[in-house]
């Protein structure tokens, strides 16, 4: 045992200095995007939902490099805007026409709900799957990207998720089966039906709700108008073990499988979108000591990453990310500020940290989702500059 604890010890040593070094090579801050657990992540994905095709959430963290490893997995994609349709369309823009948009029509689904005019114009021309969730919008398929393929996503309940999306998107189970009907109306394919159950979703009721909800209407659906619903995509929401609380991956996944056999047919395509899953722990930031004071009876350290950076995920996000320390110590309560001139940039008010110096680096885990992504160059500080990890 004894010998095991030393192991596991000596692992995480050497992974501090190897972070310390990456630091001292690149500058700081730096994030680090290790891309063998980004494949481990989808792998694990696969191999408890083997039947279900895994779209990645791109908007979880945008970074082309990140799509070609799930690209070269394997993995399909649901971009929500056409700058991230392109990321993705740039690894097959060499593949011959018709291979093409076979490719697309197979692998991507745009899963904004709102789109705009000139949008559906261009998304005509690629055909993927489009989302819609209220009337306005098959009017406007209809009329400008009349060959996409559509997807109807209900409002379902996000009781307990981290991050709420329920009251923004989503048609009201209620009026589904009419809206489908409608869309069959104007002449569009409605291949079928969505939902996301709130992000980093601890709630797994929320997936078995959704799932009853779909079955009904799908029923519905095809008992009214006698059109066949080939498709469920169950969305995204799949908790990170941000903290060792979250539930495994596994049991979410036995109970996915169980109602998903039980309500739908085999021949049902199920798609999901997971963001977080695939990149949140796949990610870590390394940032620098640039100042330091001592207010409201306390160390206060300045650091060279903020939450209008890799932080953002604070704000947005509604995680909260532990600033760590290399130095070792005894800790005492401490406040961590961002860069930028404005108060807002609290990263902490209360960490346990050594005491540090000026030009010490700190560290953060499990930061790969919703945070490089949604950087902003404010104040003048850049975006931290990205290191690949590829072993
Ligand atoms: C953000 C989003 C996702 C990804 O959600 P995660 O909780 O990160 O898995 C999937 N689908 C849609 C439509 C989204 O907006």
């Amino acid at each position: 045992m004894k010998d095991r604890v030393e192991k596991v010890h000596h692992i995480k040593e050497t992974r501090k200095d190897w972070l310390q070094a990456l630091a001292h090579e690149h500058g700081t801050p730096i994030f680090v995007i290790d891309h063998e657990k980004i494949r481990k992540n989808y792998q694990e994905f696969k191999k408890y939902l083997p039947t279900v095709q895994v779209y990645f959430a791109v908007k979880a963290n945008s970074n082309s490099e990140i799509v070609k490893t799930l690209f070269n997995e394997g993995a399909s994609f649901d971009v929500a805007s056409m700058p991230e349709f392109m990321i993705v369309y740039e690894f097959i823009r060499d593949m011959p026409e018709k291979e093409r948009q076979d490719w697309i029509w197979d692998n991507i689904i745009y899963a904004n709900t709102i789109k705009p005019i000139e949008t559906l114009e261009e998304l005509d021309h690629y055909k993927p799957l489009v989302t819609f969730d209220n009337r306005e919008e098959i009017k406007k398929i209809q009329e400008h990207a009349p060959h996409a393929g559509v997807v109807l996503r209900i409002r379902v309940p996000n009781t307990g998720s981290m991050v709420e999306l329920s009251s923004k998107f989503g048609a009201d189970p209620g009026e589904a089966v009419d809206l489908i009907a409608e869309a069959f109306d104007r002449g569009l394919v409605v291949e079928g039906l969505s939902f996301h159950v709130g992000s980093q979703c601890t709630n797994f009721e929320n997936y078995v709700k959704a799932l009853q909800l779909s079955a009904d209407i799908i029923n519905e659906t095809e008992t009214r108008t006698g059109k066949k619903i080939r498709i469920l995509d169950i969305g995204g929401g799949f908790p990170v073990k941000y903290h060792p609380e979250v539930k495994s991956f596994g049991i979410l996944a036995k109970k996915l499988n169980t109602e998903i056999n039980r309500l739908f047919p085999p021949d049902m395509q199920i798609l999901a979108e997971p963001g977080r899953f695939l990149v949140a722990n796949a990610c870590t930031l390394v940032a620098k000591v640039v100042g330091k004071a001592f207010r409201d009876n306390k160390p206060c350290y300045y650091i060279n990453d903020g939450v209008y950076h890799t932080y953002s995920g604070q704000v947005f996000d509604h995680v909260t990310y532990p600033v760590l320390a290399f130095r070792e110590g005894e800790t005492q309560i401490s406040a961590v500020f961002g860069p930028t001139c404005d108060a807002f940039d609290t990263i902490t008010l209360s960490a346990e940290l050594p005491e540090l110096e000026i030009g010490d680096l700190v560290y953060s885990e499990n930061i790969g989702a919703y945070s490089h992504a949604s950087s902003t160059y404010f104040n003048g500080f850049p975006p931290a500059k990205v290191v690949h990890i590829n072993r």
